[in-house]
């Protein structure tokens, strides 16, 4: 694509009436997240950028590593592991951390992948995943009731009625969700989806060394997974935490992952670290949920889309 024409197509975007609404949206769901975690007793810290210690993730995505005097830093994937450390000395911590997950191109389709986005990301020292369940369902009918009345006409422009969903959401095992279901089970089960659910205990191997394993032999973690309904797939991951050094340790060789690679945490892990939990919502998603828009490029002025040069 010529340089010019990168251009056009931003400023094309950055002028279109949907984005404004989509920014006025944006606007209202910033503040009453930081206002509901405050006023819940959260401490709002600044985010961290680059960091030798970061989110290895699941899945396969681009590394940009950056040198300092020597030094080697990555691109925040997510703050999981700074969030930790936090709570140990903080109890309850929040943060809009801006994420870079340099995904393949393969991604660009999916219609909800941004290789640069935020997350609120929460976590509460000594809490439970059911805690932490209770406190996204009092969270979200919360914000879409603000949203719909503060963005209600922008809501109407966008042509989107949003409805405000029940609590508690409903509750579904991964394994009894992939039974019914087969593999394609979020995509199906979300499509068929009236109102927000969960899935919970992900067996081990398709999740991150960081979070819990349950104690009942299962092979399945204390973690969930909130979905959208109608179709818009995941809003949050999140779960209780392994917090022995031994456990993590052995959950890394799980992974064939090194010690090496975490050797910070692990130091940290050896001084003691808490029992905790908690779980990030992709602000770009949240957006695209509440304006119901198809593509999360709309949410964004700048949107970083899988495999496309952006500014
Ligand atoms: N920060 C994690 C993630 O980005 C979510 C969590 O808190 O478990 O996937
Ligand atoms: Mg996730």
């Amino acid at each position: 694509m010529q340089q010019s024409e990168i251009v056009q197509n931003t400023l094309e975007r950055l002028s279109r009436e949907s984005m404004v609404h989509a920014m006025r949206i944006h606007t209202t769901v910033r503040k009453v997240l930081g206002d509901f975690f405050r006023e819940e007793g959260f401490l709002e810290v600044p985010p961290v950028i680059l960091s030798p210690l970061t989110d290895p993730l699941n899945h396969p995505v681009f590394d940009p590593v950056v040198t300092y005097y020597g030094k080697k830093y990555s691109l925040t994937k997510s703050m999981i592991f700074h969030k930790h450390l936090l709570v140990k000395y903080l109890g309850s911590i929040f943060t809009f951390s801006p994420n870079v997950r340099m995904e393949t191109e393969d991604k660009k389709s999916s219609g909800r992948h941004l290789w640069e986005f935020t997350q609120i990301d929460v976590e509460k020292r000594d809490a439970t995943r059911e805690d932490m369940m209770r406190l996204v369902e009092k969270l979200l009918p919360h914000l879409f009731r603000e949203v719909k009345s503060k963005n209600a006409q922008e809501l109407r422009a966008l042509g989107r009625d949003l409805p405000v969903p029940e609590t508690p959401f409903p509750v579904i095992k991964y394994l009894d969700a992939e039974s019914s279901r087969g593999e394609d089970f979020e995509r199906i089960l979300s499509k068929e989806a009236k109102t927000p659910f969960w899935i919970v205990d992900i067996p081990v191997m398709k999740r991150e060394f960081y979070d819990r394993m349950n104690d009942d032999g299962s092979s399945t973690l204390a973690d969930m997974d909130l979905i959208y309904p109608e179709g818009f797939q995941e809003a949050l991951s999140g779960g209780e935490r392994e917090y022995k050094p031994e456990r993590i340790r052995e959950r890394i060789k799980l992974k064939g992952q090194t010690e090496e690679q975490f050797s910070h945490y692990l130091s940290a892990a050896d001084e003691g670290l808490p029992p905790s939990a908690g779980f990030g919502i992709g602000i770009e998603r949240l957006v695209r949920y509440i304006c119901g828009f198809t593509r999360i490029e709309d949410t964004h002025p700048f949107p970083k889309i899988p495999g496309e040069f952006s500014l």
